[in-house]
């Protein structure tokens, strides 16, 4: 008996994840992308890209295509189709797993400022002028144009298109991982005295936070959107496990 499992993905741990179920027999993948990256990198298992047509797209891909089991391993902020598919899951009973980065912890030394989105943080920057790095993506970096005080570094995956209408910003193409030591020297070369970033959890985006506590920079963090309950597991090797325990289910039961 193999098993279909549809991955949600967009993430290196869904990539990793991917590339560690590559080759088994007694499952296959489809991972799934929403398609913003002009250039997403090669992945090591069959991959589809593009939105499913909210959550009644997704229960018909489904059921169409037989998914045995579900993996969410969207991004923390991706709480779209994190909601879609735990509805989606509920109402077609297949099972589905979230892979979920923890949170970073605030450290000490960090000088942390928590705000809900990128409106609070522009506020969080105040009226006199900074030098700013920002590593938001295209869809929520907009508000800063109401802050045209500060000189900005934006840091992005795809190009900020069209660029923001502010008169001191400079724009960086890079899609990680990022070292400490290497954003310690960017952010000094930039004279940066804050940081606007989300909390994104995990190794890769990390460099940052800490090049910013051995600098004493401050830290203007978006706060995580909620998520929706669920089984879930911290790690690739966790969902590795919960899948392959799956799979020996179902195939003891003929399914
Ligand atoms: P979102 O708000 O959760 O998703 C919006 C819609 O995009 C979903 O309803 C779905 O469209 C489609 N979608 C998202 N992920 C998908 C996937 N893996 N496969 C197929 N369709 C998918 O997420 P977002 O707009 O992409 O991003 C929200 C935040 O997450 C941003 O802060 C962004 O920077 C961050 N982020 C996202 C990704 C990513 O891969 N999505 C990666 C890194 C960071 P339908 O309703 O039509 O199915």
């Amino acid at each position: 008996m193999v098993i279909k499992v549809l991955l949600l993905g967009g993430t290196f741990e869904a990539r990793q994840l991917a590339k560690h179920l590559a080759g088994r027999d007694d499952m296959t993948v489809m991972l799934s992308l929403a398609g913003r990256t002009a250039q997403p990198v090669a992945q090591p298992v069959p991959a589809r890209s593009g939105g499913f047509g909210g959550v009644d797209g997704l229960i018909r891909y489904l059921q169409e295509q037989r998914i045995g089991v579900l993996v969410d391993a969207t991004h923390p902020y991706a709480a779209q189709i994190s909601r879609n598919a735990a509805v989606a899951a509920e109402v077609t009973g297949v099972p589905l797993l979230g892979l979920r980065r923890p949170a970073w912890e605030e450290q000490p030394g960090d000088r942390w400022r928590r705000v809900a989105d990128t409106t609070q943080a522009v506020a969080a920057l105040g009226s006199d002028p900074r030098h700013v790095f920002v590593t938001l993506g295209r869809q929520e970096i907009r508000p800063f144009t109401g802050a045209p005080q500060h000189r900005y570094l934006v840091r992005s995956v795809d190009p900020i298109d069209p660029p923001l209408s502010l008169p001191r910003v400079d724009y960086l193409l890079d899609r990680g991982p990022f070292r400490e030591a290497e954003e310690r020297a960017l952010l000094q070369a930039h004279r940066i005295d804050a940081v606007v970033a989300k909390n994104s959890g995990g190794t890769a985006t990390y460099g940052k936070i800490a090049a910013a506590r051995a600098l004493g920079i401050e830290v203007v963090l978006l706060d995580r959107p909620d998520l929706p309950e669920g089984e879930t597991v911290a790690t690739v090797e966790a969902a590795i496990d919960w899948l392959a325990h799956r799979a020996a289910s179902a195939s003891m039961r003929g399914e």
